[in-house]
């Protein structure tokens, strides 16, 4: 029979049985253990010893353990891996237990589960990146959404509205750590298709917790508010998910809620919209290859803060389609432009801060130390610099960076600027993580600590001029007077001279302590009267620093809107200048944004591509490209013929990555850019497989032209690279051609196309408002030689051979595909599909008018269906097929 288990296996299991989803760290002393399967797993995960403790049903219990002092990077290594982590911990200390009763154990319990969306720790964030959690909620029967958007490490809030059919697209803008949403939405097709696409760690919750009263009471209670007619009023989706979010919060942090910023409120349409695929294929914040190298982000980013990273990565993934907010972001760019001393010198500041918005969140979240009380001071600081540094530099500010000036300046923000006066005084420059370590508070700021701390370091001298003394009177120069964690301040002689002080003439003044192997310990009345002094001292000290951490903090906390203000100040400041500084190493222009619904781009550069070749010490040819959606002045729709490998995909996607840097507010890497606003953009270019859904290459590339068929309106700006190269020559030239003349006669949108169909190009002279483009190369003595420049006209020819040769084939092959050539060429000419006299779309495009019932029709139209019997209906369907 097994034994009942021991009171410590019934607390574990029962705190376990709470938290079945993640892997418990069940604090023990200086350890966190786990148990079972999660022992078993983390061992494996950590690479940690796996052994075992004491007994269940006959088993041995499988253990690991991890010390609590480098607790969080094994943490980090698990959130990496994807799993969630449930800390629990000691609520009192074993003398405590004790007095409870004989026999109480130490009351444990979680306080806190760490999940992807929920870090706070420097070391577990990447502190460049935002670490968002995401929350969608759903109303009327699914057909209204709702986002709720939190960042615990910088207290960043957002709610909006979206329908759910844009909830990819959106989510890929935020890029989440975490989504949450409730089980009955995640059991939705379009939802679980749409997360299958998605690279974020997805928590369902149980519908219960997106109730929308409950949305609405949490976010009062949030909020500190009785009514929340002050942030606009919220949609029922949107209180959905602030349920889930909010009540995702609490349970994480074990009911110490992060007090998160007020929400702000905007509609998703503010933003030009970008689809996932659209995203992905132009590697916008993250590249090809997965990473942030290569991508646009990593090539426009100067910024210096974390902050102004993390600002940027947004701006990017978010642009604007509102002129007035782009200009104002494009003045504070280009006074930095035009200023390249005061620039520098402000950078010069800004290298000198740390990040407060995560700071302030840590401290808020009672995780905090005073290295973030430093990081405060010095952010502060440092943003006071630069924003007087601006001041005394220009008069007339942009207002975007007159604003930040304004939250930075400390005579004007007077909470603020006594506050950093406080800090400055008060923490000394190398303060350590942790606060109970002490010794983080600076002489003369407070005098009951230093009253403590004199008495303290008085009683130190005159232990150290008892050595000497010790040393006279027992004849043992060797003599020491050392300090350890056990013993506290104790007289150390060698082994050797151990009789001397035992039996020695002033053997009765030294109390026996310790004996070890080389040496023995004693203690005098003096000695143990001064550890005394200094141990109480030293408590006392470290007492005095806590009380005086915690007010700080307390103070921190009241001042935290301030905070965050002066925090987004710097980041303005930050990415205003990194654009500037990125413009004038590249030679960016301003771009000029209008209504209109013109492209206008002279002298433009692709700027991922360029900065790769400038490596390699290569130079990249800027090309123009000219269009207008009204078809006017300029074709709305480009064709793009040209070899492989002479840049006709990184020409469609400089274009339009130049008109997401100029409404994310950036300078354009051009000689000169006119744009009329554009509210999507989309991108087909490069076919990839999904095969992990099923998908061939040609399938997603129908999928993604379908897309954009359906959906793009006039003010949309499109790229399509090589649609139809996935099937055979004439369904894929079938269907290049239709999504040409859709395009051109339905969308109406500006739009490049890069085709290797040369047929194709006849269909641009006939449409009214298409053009030719080709890029150029040039047969040199038999070599091909890319020009890479984009000159109006269809190619002539397109050298595939000859690139097959460039890239190795053998010359056996090589020849042998030039003769094919030939003969299939010189056949075209005799016969092949003639695409001359096929009438144009819009011809075809709709249906006939009316015309006479068929036979078939005229039968089905008398049909009682609901008086048949079978056998007759079955009758009737042999009947209707002879009348094919
Ligand atoms: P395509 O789509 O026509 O096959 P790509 O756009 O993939 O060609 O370009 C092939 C290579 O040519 C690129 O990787 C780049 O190194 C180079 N390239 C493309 N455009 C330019 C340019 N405008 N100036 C210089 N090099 C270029």
């Amino acid at each position: 029979m097994s034994k009942a288990p021991s009171p410590f296996l019934v607390q574990y299991l029962e705190i376990k049985e709470r938290h079945n989803d993640a892997l418990l760290f069940f604090r023990m002393g200086d350890f966190y253990e786990l148990f079972f399967e999660d022992a078993q797993i983390a061992a494996a995960a950590l690479d940690i010893t796996l052994t075992a403790r004491g007994q269940h049903s006959g088993e041995p219990i499988p253990m690991a353990g991890v010390p609590f002092h480098a607790a969080e990077g094994y943490l980090a290594r698990l959130i990496r891996l994807g799993h969630r982590v449930a800390v629990c911990e000691q609520l009192e200390s074993p003398e405590e237990a004790k007095k409870r009763g004989y026999k109480s154990i130490v009351r444990r319990d979680v306080v806190r589960i760490v999940t992807p969306g929920t870090l706070t720790e420097d070391s577990l964030l990447d502190a460049r990146a935002s670490n968002i959690l995401v929350a969608i909620g759903l109303a009327s029967g699914g057909s209204e959404g709702g986002v709720a958007l939190a960042d615990v490490s910088t207290g960043r809030f957002e709610v909006f509205e979206a329908a759910p059919e844009n909830f990819g697209e959106i989510l890929s803008s935020l890029s989440p750590k975490e989504l949450l949403l409730s089980e009955s939405a995640y059991a939705r097709p379009l939802i679980s298709d749409m997360l299958e696409s998605l690279k974020t760690a997805v928590t369902p919750r149980p519908a219960v917790k997106a109730d929308k009263s409950s949305g609405e009471r949490q976010l009062k209670d949030a909020m500190g508010v009785k009514s929340l007619d002050a942030y606009g009023g919220f949609s029922a989706a949107e209180l959905s998910a602030c349920a889930l979010l909010l009540d995702y919060l609490h349970l994480t942090q074990a009911g110490e809620a992060p007090r998160l910023d007020p929400p702000k409120r905007y509609m998703s349409k503010n933003f030009m919209s970008i689809d996932p695929s659209t995203r992905t294929s132009l590697e916008i914040d993250v590249s090809a290859q997965g990473g942030r190298k290569g991508s646009l982000l990593h090539a426009i980013d100067c910024t210096i803060t974390a902050p102004g990273a993390r600002r940027l990565a947004d701006n990017l993934a978010r642009p604007l389609i509102d002129l007035d907010v782009i200009n104002s972001r494009l003045d504070a760019v280009g006074m930095f432009v035009s200023d390249r001393d005061l620039r520098e010198e402000v950078r010069d500041f800004l290298k000198q801060s740390a990040d407060i918005e995560r700071a302030r969140m840590r401290l808020q979240l009672g995780r905090g130390g005073p290295k973030d009380l430093l990081a405060i001071a010095s952010g502060l600081a440092a943003g006071a610099q630069a924003a007087n540094r601006l001041r005394a530099g220009i008069a007339g500010l942009p207002v975007l960076l007159e604003e930040a000036c304004q939250s930075l300046d400390l005579k004007l923000q007077t909470g603020l600027g006594e506050f950093s006066d406080t800090l400055s005084a008060a923490i000394h420059e190398d303060a350590p993580v942790l606060a109970r370590d002490g010794g983080f508070v600076r002489e003369g700021y407070d005098p009951e600590l230093d009253e403590v701390r004199s008495l303290r370091d008085d009683s130190r001298k005159i232990i150290a001029g008892l050595q000497a003394k010790y040393a006279e009177k027992t004849g043992i120069s060797s003599l020491k007077i050392r300090h350890n964690k056990v013993l506290g301040y104790f007289i150390d002689v060698t082994a050797r001279n151990a009789d001397a002080m035992q039996n020695g003439p002033h053997a009765g003044d030294f109390i026996h302590r310790q004996t070890i192997a080389s040496a023995m310990r004693f203690t005098t009345v003096e000695l143990g009267e001064l550890d005394g002094r200094i141990a109480r001292a030293d408590g006392e000290s470290k007492a005095r620093e806590m009380d005086i951490f915690n007010e700080l903090v307390t103070r921190a906390n009241n001042l935290s809107q301030e905070l965050r203000t002066a925090a987004d100040a710097m980041a303005a400041i930050d990415v205003a200048a990194a654009l500037a500084h990125w413009a004038e190493d590249v030679k960016a222009v301003r771009p000029q944004l209008d209504d209109s619904t013109r492209f206008n781009a002279v002298g433009a550069r692709h700027p991922v591509v360029e900065a790769a070749l400038r490596k390699e010490g290569e130079g990249f040819t800027a090309n123009d490209c000219i269009l207008d959606a009204d078809g006017k002045d300029a074709p709305r729709l480009m064709m793009v013929t040209g070899p492989n490998m002479a840049g006709k995909s990184t020409y469609l996607r400089q274009n339009a990555l130049l008109a997401i840097l100029a409404q994310a507010g950036c300078f354009v890497p051009a000689q000169q850019f006119n744009l009329g606003l554009v509210d999507r953009v989309f991108s087909r270019v490069g076919a990839s497989d999904d095969l992990s859904r099923g998908r061939s290459t040609f399938m997603v590339e129908m999928i993604e032209t379908a897309a954009i068929l359906n959906q793009a309106g006039p003010r949309a700006f499109v790229i399509l690279d090589e649609v139809g190269r996935g099937t055979a020559t004439y369904d894929g030239l079938a269907i290049a051609w239709a999504a040409v003349e859709h395009l051109h006669e339905k969308n109406k949108c500006r739009a490049i196309f890069a085709t290797h169909y040369h047929e194709l190009t006849d269909l641009a002279e006939k449409l009214s408002h298409a053009g030719n483009a080709s890029l150029r190369a040039k047969d040199w003595q038999g070599d091909l030689v890319f020009l890479h420049d984009v000159k109006p006209g269809a190619a002539d020819r397109s050298y595939g051979v000859q690139v097959a040769k460039l890239a190795g084939m053998p010359r056996a092959a090589v020849k042998r595909a030039e003769d094919v050539l030939l003969r299939l060429e010189g056949e075209a000419k005799k016969g092949g599909p003639k695409l001359d006299d096929l009438p144009l779309f819009a011809a075809v495009a709709e249906p006939a008018a009316s015309f006479e019932p068929s036979a078939v029709e005229l039968l089905l139209q008398d049909l009682d269906v609901d008086g048949m019997s079978p056998r007759e209906a079955l009758d009737m369907l042999y009947k209707l097929k002879l009348k094919l």
